[in-house]
């Protein structure tokens, strides 16, 4: 089952489990479409590619709730991101 982790792990940004704006690895390394473009739908921690996370509503969501452990990235991505 989906961890659902609950912000981006470049900006910080929230991404409800409920969100479909959310892309993820393999590993559920967790990106807002932002940094997912700007990494070029790589993930920086393992290399594969990002996928548009499958969001999770009602009562799906009521019985098997969203990760609330933050996961975020001690640079903040800014080593492998490009400035806009
Ligand atoms: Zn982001
Ligand atoms: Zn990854």
């Amino acid at each position: 089952m989906l961890q659902l982790r609950p912000n981006c792990e470049c900006c910080d940004r929230d991404l409800p489990g409920d969100s479909e704006e959310a892309l993820i690895c393999s590993f559920e390394c967790t990106f807002c479409p932002t940094c997912a473009e700007r990494l070029g739908l790589r993930c920086p921690n393992c290399g594969g590619r990002l996928l548009a996370r499958p969001p999770r509503s009602g009562a799906a969501l009521e019985r098997h709730p969203a990760s609330t452990e933050r996961v975020l990235k001690a640079d903040g991505c800014a080593a492998v991101l490009q400035p806009s």
